[in-house]
């Protein structure tokens, strides 16, 4: 058994010992068939949250309201979440009420997709009552039961299938497929925030192509913040990307580029983008309007900082179709022969620039601390105080 699962075995053994069943599920007993790296394993019982709380003695109250309890054992921290149901769903959302159940099967029918509704025992048996093997051996996305009740109570799942697409490569099953596009609509009814974590992982996926062809074929593009009206951009970001070529951040960065810089305000505002994140897109974006029309040199490397200037170079690449590794070596090359990296190793400051020309503060300082900065980072003049001085005033 792999280590994380081996890890685990002993918290399941536990919950065993105390008289409950538990087994692993969800995305990892998937990653696992699918021979994909682990990240955290999930875990699922018949115990209830208190019966959870009283076998384990360090816990954390997560999610108690779903029946989630973190426990933390030999150094690693669990999921823990009880069998349940969802029961009645309003909105389109969120059901109004889960119960908790003693029975695995009705907890796996709950699940979104076949592929994520097989269960592990700690022996490294499974439990697959929807045929979610024969699905990934087959690389098909199927909802467990119809396709149409399950977006109907969670609309969400029609995005969460195109990420699936995404990361996985599916093939959508026909049923599940014509049912995207009649539940489309639904989308409405979801939070951005939640939509947003979905479309990240999507944008970032191995098979973007396939999955925006998802978006775009099953009109749920039309339901993502001012999306509607570029489905065909959407689908030329998605022709650019290659594998694990851009984080989420260089995304929107060619998002950018393709919607137009002028639609962007407006477009970030309805995603809820955090303030630091939008400035970050933004500076990408410049550096790479620079970057299309010259060549990198010393003062562009400077001004924008290492990562954000191999970050515009990569989407430039991608752009023109050139592949990546020299353009961003040399990028690298660049850097590394700059004499200063920012304006704090500058030999002089603002104080100095006062008392030399002893004259009152203004935009001159700003304006001469410019000029030094390029004199040194061309190699006109050394980063010491004596030629800075000579230099700026003969
Ligand atoms: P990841 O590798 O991204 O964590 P995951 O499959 O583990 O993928 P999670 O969002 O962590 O995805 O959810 C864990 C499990 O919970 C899923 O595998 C699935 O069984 C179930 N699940 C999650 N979200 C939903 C949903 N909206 N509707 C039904 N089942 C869901
Ligand atoms: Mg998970």
């Amino acid at each position: 058994m792999k280590p994380p699962f081996k890890k685990a075995a002993r918290v399941i053994e536990k919950i065993e010992q105390a008289g409950f069943e538990a087994y692993f599920v969800g995305g990892s007993v998937r990653d696992l068939l699918l021979g994909k790296e682990i990240n955290d394993v999930d875990i699922a019982t018949s115990a209830t949250p208190e019966e959870v709380k009283r076998i384990f003695p360090r816990t954390v109250d997560v999610g108690i309201e779903h029946g989630t309890v973190l426990v933390l054992e030999g150094g690693e921290s669990y999921e823990i979440t009880t069998f349940r149901t969802e029961g009645e769903y309003v909105d389109f959302r969120r059901p109004k009420e889960v119960s908790f159940v003693r029975s695995l099967t009705e907890d796996l029918k709950r699940r979104d997709f076949t592929i994520n509704a097989i269960a592990m025992t700690k022996e490294g048996e499974f439990v697959d009552p929807f045929g979610g093997k024969e699905d990934l051996e087959k690389g098909i996305l199927r909802t467990v039961g119809k396709p149409e009740e399950r977006f109907s109570e969670d609309a969400l799942r029609m995005l969460r299938a195109a990420r699936f697409v995404s990361q996985l490569g599916f093939a959508v099953e026909e049923n599940t497929y014509r049912a995207l596009k009649e539940s489309a609509p639904l989308l409405k009814h979801i939070a951005v925030e939640r939509k947003l974590a979905e479309f990240t992982k999507i944008m970032t996926g191995d098979h973007v192509k396939k999955a925006c062809e998802v978006l775009v074929s099953r009109d749920l593009y039309r339901y993502l913040p001012n999306m509607e009206a570029f489905p065909g951009q959407l689908l030329k970001a998605a022709e650019i990307l290659r594998p694990g070529a851009l984080d989420e951040t260089e995304v929107w960065a060619l998002l950018f580029l393709v919607i137009r810089k002028e639609n962007c305000p407006r477009f970030l505002k309805e995603w809820r983008l955090p303030t630091k994140k939008i400035k970050e897109i933004y500076r990408i974006y410049d550096a790479f309007h620079d970057r299309l029309s010259k060549e990198w040199d010393l003062y562009g490397v400077y001004t924008y900082g290492l990562e954000t200037s191999l970050s515009a170079e990569k989407i430039h690449s991608l752009w023109n179709g050139e592949e990546l590794d020299k353009p961003l070596a040399r990028v690298r090359e660049l850097y590394e022969k700059l004499p200063i990296k920012s304006r704090k190793e500058l030999q002089v400051n603002g104080n100095d620039l006062l008392l030399w020309k002893n004259k009152g503060g203004g935009k001159w300082v700003e304006e001469d601390l410019r000029r030094i900065e390029k004199a040194v980072i061309s190699g006109e003049v050394e980063n010491d105080k004596r030629s800075i001085k000579e230099w700026l005033m003969p």
